[in-house]
């Protein structure tokens, strides 16, 4: 076949793209596809849950310890279940949380065949234990291992084994005695193939641990952000930006490194010659601008409007955080006409769209940036207080101590819904543990 023959490049590679997912869907999650539910292939099934509770449970690390910051200590228990390409998923089992056995071989050690979720259970002012939006996140899950080959299951599955673990360990380890506490909630899964050859995977495991985790949206000064160099890209169209796969995140941490050496708290991603604003590590960036006027309307008096600014998800490159969304359809609902909501606020409009660091810069250097922030579920909301971009320190004013007034208010809106603060609950999004007494 001539090269003429061929469609353009851009289309085969979206097509193989497709017919990939497809062919992965049909294959490894019968009921998900379009094809007829093949009898000997077992779909992942929570109702199978089996369970086996620990024999040595272990003390909760006292509030503000050593052990509750490190990030290591989990729950008593976790969740596992198997799947291979001949059986599909085996019954899911809630086990003693501990060290799981691998081959060397195993694909996920050798070609990053693993994704993850990252989730919160809140111990609510109320009293009550919830999830944030988990439908999202089990959604999430699926496109991630769609994107690395890892087999499909019923996102609504996964969130029922999630909720298992969470009205398991949950009482015990977030105590009503200490309401507005959180624990992390990590879904992994990874191939675990004993082979080296580079293929699909045939085998896989699924986690899911619960563990202790520091706040960390308030840093005081609000967090220092790092630009990125040139030479360090997250995350391209076409790759997998878009997809919560461990593949992202290694090779990040040289730059993260070398940022946290130098007393920045993040790199902010930025993406090729234009120097397009991504995202800040593993959080969903946004500024509050007002926007430019011209030099006659300037010399009237007149000033711009503000806007929430932040990046699209259109070229796949940055990835559809829960948190941004939850952001963007609040800001949307709330800020464009905040008197209506009782707020002594100048409207805000909610933009999606494609902006520079060079723009940021200019807003800066003009007076016209008014915040900015993160926004993820390991650093909540979390004010920026300087972007350092080509040897130049730009200031994000911090009129507040805790970012500005609506990085604030938006922030108060998202604690309400997810601690069930009175008089702040949104049904829809607040998902409640229902617990054992
Ligand atoms: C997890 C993550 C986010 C935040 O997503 P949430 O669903 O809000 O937690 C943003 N960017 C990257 C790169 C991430 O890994």
């Amino acid at each position: 076949m001539s090269p003429s023959a061929l469609p353009p490049q851009d289309e085969t590679l979206e097509a193989l793209t497709k017919e990939g997912i497809k062919h992965n869907i049909f294959e490894t999650a019968p009921s998900l596809s379009q094809y007829p539910k093949d009898p000997h292939i077992f779909e992942l099934d929570a109702s199978r849950l089996a369970t086996t509770l620990t024999p040595s449970p272990r003390p909760v690390p006292e509030l503000g310890s050593p052990e509750m910051a490190s990030q290591k200590t989990c729950t008593d228990h976790m969740i596992q279940a198997k799947w291979t390409l001949e059986h599909g998923w085996e019954a899911p089992r809630l086990m003693p949380y501990g060290p799981i056995q691998l081959m060397p071989t195993a694909s996920v050690l050798h070609y990053a065949t693993e994704c993850f979720e990252g989730m919160k259970l809140y111990r609510g002012f109320d009293g009550k234990l919830r999830l944030f939006r988990p439908e999202l996140n089990c959604r999430r899950m699926l496109l991630s291992t769609n994107r690395i080959a890892l087999p499909a299951f019923p996102p609504e599955e996964l969130l029922k084994l999630i909720v298992a673990l969470c009205a398991r360990d949950g009482p015990k380890w977030l105590p009503k005695s200490r309401p507005g506490t959180f624990l992390y909630i990590r879904p992994t899964m990874i191939a675990t193939d004993p082979a080296l050859g580079v293929q699909r995977p045939t085998e896989a495991l699924l986690f899911v641990m619960l563990t202790c985790f520091p706040p960390m949206d308030s840093i005081p000064g609000g967090m220092k952000l790092l630009a990125s160099q040139d030479d360090m890209v997250r995350a391209w169209p076409g790759g997998f930006g878009y997809a919560k796969v461990g593949a992202n995140y290694g090779p990040s941490l040289v730059a993260q490194g070398e940022a946290a050496r130098m007393g920045f708290h993040q790199i902010l991603w930025l993406f090729g010659e234009e120097c397009t604003v991504t995202e800040a590590g593993a959080s969903n960036f946004f500024v509050v601008w007002r926007t430019k006027v011209s030099p006659e309307e300037a010399a009237e008096g007149k000033k711009g409007h503000l806007q929430l600014v932040t990046a699209r998800l259109d070229e796949k490159i940055v990835l559809d955080g829960v948190t941004r969304r939850s952001v963007l359809e609040l800001a949307r609902e709330r800020l464009s006409a905040p008197q209506e909501h009782g707020l002594d606020l100048e409207p805000l409009e909610v933009v999606e769209r494609k902006y520079t660091m060079f723009e940021v810069e200019e807003a800066a250097k003009e007076g016209r940036l008014v915040e900015a922030f993160g926004a993820g579920t390991a650093w909540f909301i979390a004010p920026v207080g300087l972007v350092h971009f080509r040897g130049k320190d730009y200031a994000v004013p911090q009129k507040e101590g805790d970012g500005g007034s609506y990085t604030k208010v938006i922030k108060q809106w998202l604690k309400g819904i997810m601690w069930g603060e009175e008089g702040m609950q949104k049904d829809e999004w607040g998902y409640i543990v229902e617990e054992k007494e």
